[in-house]
């Protein structure tokens, strides 16, 4: 890949031992000269504080990095102030969300969807940030319509979004369609695919149940076929996600965004072996 951008999602570790290993991930992804790493943000603000713990520490290592920023649950005010903190780090890239309610919290407080947060981004904050948004080539699991999504990623980018990293997929039509669609909309910010490396099946089942990602049925069976075998789904998964990645680049997308679950070791393969 010559000058694709491309970067590596984090989540801020809950224990002493995690920030550890996440500081070696880190280092190992940096060798690679990533456009800049992204840290996830619980919803309804649950992770405000390590997430900001997490962005300082990169930024401090002289490395870019764009946090996640998630609306549902919060307030006005609490998004202004978080904002200000990060034009004052110098932060320029951020990862505009809805979020999911996290369960036992009844109201969405003041904002209810993605594009009203990037609305407010621009509102408070004019050009500063860069922006990205979600955007969704199998559709949100709560659309009410695939045609619904599709206004719903139109309205983000009208709103002021500049990018977007898509949901993991491993249909590689799915991310084409969903750009063709949204070309013939007008819609011209790029979309990267977010890539999701195989660690544990159990775990990409669940994951993928909750948030509407496909698993082939090809993949599920062999997959499930391998049951405890963690070294050997790894390495199917290497070879089916560096495939996919090579489809996705001699396709032109305009880059690759590693969700990394805080480990650098299958991210590294399969960059290793794109040629990156
Ligand atoms: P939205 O764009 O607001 O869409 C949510 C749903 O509402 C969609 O079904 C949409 O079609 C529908 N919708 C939108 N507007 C309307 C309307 N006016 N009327 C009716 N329906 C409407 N979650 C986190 O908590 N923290 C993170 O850090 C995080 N990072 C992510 C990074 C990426 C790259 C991606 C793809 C997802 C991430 N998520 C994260 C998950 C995300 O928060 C969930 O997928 C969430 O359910 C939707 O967020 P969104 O920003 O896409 O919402």
């Amino acid at each position: 890949m010559s000058r694709s951008l491309f970067s590596f999602e984090f989540f801020p570790p809950q224990t002493a031992e995690g920030v550890e290993k996440l500081a070696l991930t880190r280092k190992r992804l940096a060798a690679l000269q990533p456009d800049y790493f992204s840290v996830t943000f619980g919803a309804g603000g649950s992770t405000r504080e390590r997430t900001l713990e997490v962005v300082q520490q990169i930024k401090a290592e002289g490395l870019q990095v764009a946090p996640h920023l998630s609306c549902v649950g919060s307030t006005r005010t609490n998004i202004a102030s978080l904002l200000k903190t990060y034009q004052e780090l110098g932060i320029k890239r951020i990862v505009a969300l809805r979020g999911d309610l996290p369960s036992g919290m009844a109201t969405t407080g003041e904002f209810q969807y993605a594009n009203e947060l990037v609305s407010f981004i621009r509102e408070q904050t004019g050009e500063h940030f860069h922006i990205e948004v979600a955007a969704y080539p199998e559709f949100h699991p709560q659309a009410r319509s695939a045609r619904d999504d599709l206004l719903n990623f139109q309205r983000k980018v009208n709103a002021g979004a500049n990018s977007s990293i898509t949901q993991y997929f491993y249909n590689t039509d799915s991310y084409f369609n969903f750009v063709d669609s949204c070309r013939k909309l007008g819609l011209t910010i790029p979309i990267v695919p977010g890539i999701m490396p195989i660690l544990k099946y159990s775990q990409l089942a669940r994951f993928s149940d909750m948030c509407g990602a496909d698993i082939p049925r090809w993949m599920r069976k062999t997959l499930e076929g391998y049951g405890d075998d963690n070294e050997a789904v790894q390495a199917f998964g290497l070879d089916v996600v560096t495939r996919m990645c090579e489809k996705l680049l001699a396709g032109g997308v305009p880059g690759l965004h590693f969700y990394t679950l805080n480990q650098s070791g299958p991210a590294l393969e399969i960059c290793k072996r794109l040629g990156i």
